[in-house]
């Protein structure tokens, strides 16, 4: 009864609240910035104005040495309700190239149904989308379903690197039941998507080196070697012609997905040809890796390599030379059951093993990040997929993320064992961390119904029925 009531209330207060996105996404609350920065701590405490707004209490700015402030607010007013952590993030990212936006990044604009500014999706509509929740059922019922605490962090955009010490550091204030991240992205616009599994992530610098200085190449090409061309043939020995990881040992953790994944797999919907055109791929692309494995089992069940960089010599400016040295940047994103220093290792090692001609070669490790997953199943898991639905009207999927989000581990660590359900509001067309960066308004009003929902639906599957305040 009073769900409805909730559900009626957020669609009256949602543009109020479009009002809040648009005036919150003009802090410019960029990470990489050093701490301390002002717009950050405005950040952070625009978030606490807005949580007491909605009635949270016990609203603070909190302070880590050298991190970027997190905003915390709680409200525990139901005893014997279960207790649930909520997480998102106020910092944003930097706004890379000004010129190709086509509003300024931080003065929102709407257009064909989206807002477009820094930050709006990823993840400012995340702190909003629980804010707006607690008001509709504050203003209609005066309580929530359940307890929540709500930390709002400060430097997701830079990696969360203070986030477990964090964490640790106040391990019993954060004590909850199930955790809510919401940060994640939707498999598609209006289909309502919890993340079940993310990718790791290992990679390392490597420099060849095999002469004091350029070489004329007709004076002395053919018996002296090409430093480039041995770096680029070592580069081209980490794959097979498929593109798929080829160093020894690299697969032997690889999980294959069990009968019942893979028919989870092939119901998700899946159409090649838009799904190369969100990517940008050109036409006559095809797409790598082994051709027995879908798109989405590339994306989420099998590590994939990159080159992120590479220098030798520009073009421009480029004459007959054999040049002394190259470097080049490799990343590997790594998946369940890979143990991303095993996995280093073998990186440098493969980067390492037998330089063509001899050439001097100098391996840097660079990160090692472990990937994530969780079992899609339990009470949290069916109560989330129910409030998704309702809030969507249309039935929610469990989907991978091919992508590393650091904070996940750390709440995996520090709370051990509680459910974490990863919800967000991200689409494919939303450009999160690239310019116009957007929002699809229909897709927020509908998660801030589902996360309503949710906070009743978990107390009900945690919690057992409500007592009377
Ligand atoms: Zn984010």
């Amino acid at each position: 009864m009073s769900l409805s009531a909730v559900l009626a209330r957020i669609d009256e207060n949602f543009a109020h609240f479009v009002e809040k996105l648009d005036s919150f996404s003009r802090i410019p609350g960029i990470s990489a910035e050093p701490a301390p920065s002002p717009a950050l701590a405005d950040s952070a405490a625009r978030v606490c104005e807005m949580m007491r707004e909605v009635g949270l209490l016990g609203v603070r700015v909190m302070e880590l040495e050298g991190a970027h402030p997190y905003a915390y607010g709680e409200w525990l007013q139901r005893p014997g309700a279960p207790t649930l952590l909520l997480y998102a993030h106020h910092d944003v990212q930097p706004t890379g190239r000004d010129e190709r936006w086509l509003s300024p990044p931080f003065e929102p604009e709407i257009r064909d149904g989206r807002m477009y500014g820094r930050g709006v999706v990823d993840d400012k509509a995340g702190v909003l989308s629980h804010l707006a929740a607690i008001a509709a059922w504050m203003q209609e019922t005066g309580a929530l379903p359940c307890n929540v605490k709500f930390i709002v962090e400060g430097e997701e955009e830079t990696g969360s690197e203070h986030l477990e010490e964090f964490l640790a550091a106040h391990a019993e204030l954060l004590a909850a039941d199930c955790i809510l991240l919401t940060d994640t992205a939707n498999l598609d616009t209006g289909i309502p998507s919890i993340t079940t599994r993310l990718r790791g992530l290992v990679g390392a610098d490597i420099k060849v080196r095999g002469l004091k200085g350029p070489l004329h190449s007709g004076m002395w090409g053919g018996p002296v070697p090409d430093p480039v061309m041995a770096l680029v043939k070592i580069l081209a020995r980490l794959t097979d012609a498929e593109g798929e990881v080829a160093i020894p040992g690299f697969w032997d953790e690889v999980r294959e997905p069990s009968p019942e994944q893979r028919e989870q797999l092939n119901s998700l919907p899946f159409d090649a040809a838009d799904f190369k055109r969100d990517a940008g791929m050109l036409e006559g692309m095809e797409f790598s890796g082994s051709p027995s494995a879908t798109v989405y089992e590339k994306l989420w069940f099998r590590p994939v390599l990159s080159i992120n960089g590479l220098i030798s010599v520009p073009v421009d400016g480029a004459s007959n030379q054999i040049t002394d040295s190259a470097q080049a940047r490799v990343s590997i994103r790594l998946v369940p059951d890979q143990d991303p220093e095993r996995c280093r290792d073998l990186l440098v090692e493969a980067l390492r093993a037998e330089p063509p001609f001899g050439v001097e070669v100098e391996v840097e490790p660079g990160p090692a990040a472990i990937w994530w997953s969780t079992e899609a199943q339990g009470p949290a898991f069916e109560a989330a997929a129910r409030a998704m639905e309702l809030g969507f009207d249309k039935p929610c999927t469990f989907i991978g993320c091919g992508g590393t989000i650091p904070f996940v581990t750390p709440f995996a660590r520090v709370l051990g064992g509680i459910p974490a359900v990863l919800l967000g509001l991200e689409d494919p067309a939303c450009a999160a961390h690239a310019e116009n960066e957007s929002l699809h308004l229909g897709d927020w009003r509908k998660g801030m119904r589902a996360t309503a929902a949710l906070y009743e639906e978990l107390r009900e599957v945690l919690g057992g029925p409500l007592q009377e305040l």
